[in-house]
């Protein structure tokens, strides 16, 4: 599996992690644009939003349960901007869905 998320979710390449349980992790994006940059990525391989099956309906639930929790932990508590690229219209560049999760100073705008 050449997938780098896949790769990064079962432990091969590393990443600066700040949460991780059986079924996704978050990490920080290697290239912030903002004080906060995380990935939320599931650690099964779902190419992109556009390959989401109804039985993944809990593990998405899950994330986006998550999502607000993580963001605490990173101390945004005035709010964060999440954003999910899909396939090359929508500027995805990885092809294993993932959530971006912005926040602080430095918070972009949409592109
Ligand atoms: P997207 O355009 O939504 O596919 O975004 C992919 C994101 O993955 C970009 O923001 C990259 O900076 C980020 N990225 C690429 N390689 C790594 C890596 N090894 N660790 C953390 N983030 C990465
Ligand atoms: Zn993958």
């Amino acid at each position: 599996m050449d997938c780098l998320f896949c790769q990064i979710a079962a432990g091969k390449i590393s990443a600066q992690q700040v949460y991780s349980d059986d079924v996704m992790m978050a990490f920080k994006d290697i290239q912030p644009q903002a004080a906060v940059h995380l990935l939320l990525i599931p650690r099964q391989h779902i190419r992109s939003l556009n390959d989401l099956r109804p039985e993944d309906a809990p593990l998405l639930s899950h994330m986006m349960q998550t999502l607000p929790k993580i963001a605490a932990q990173q101390g945004l508590t005035d709010g964060y901007r999440t954003i999910i690229n899909t396939e090359q219209g929508g500027g995805q560049i990885i092809f294993h869905l993932h959530i971006h999760l912005l926040g602080g100073s430095n918070l972009p705008g949409f592109h």
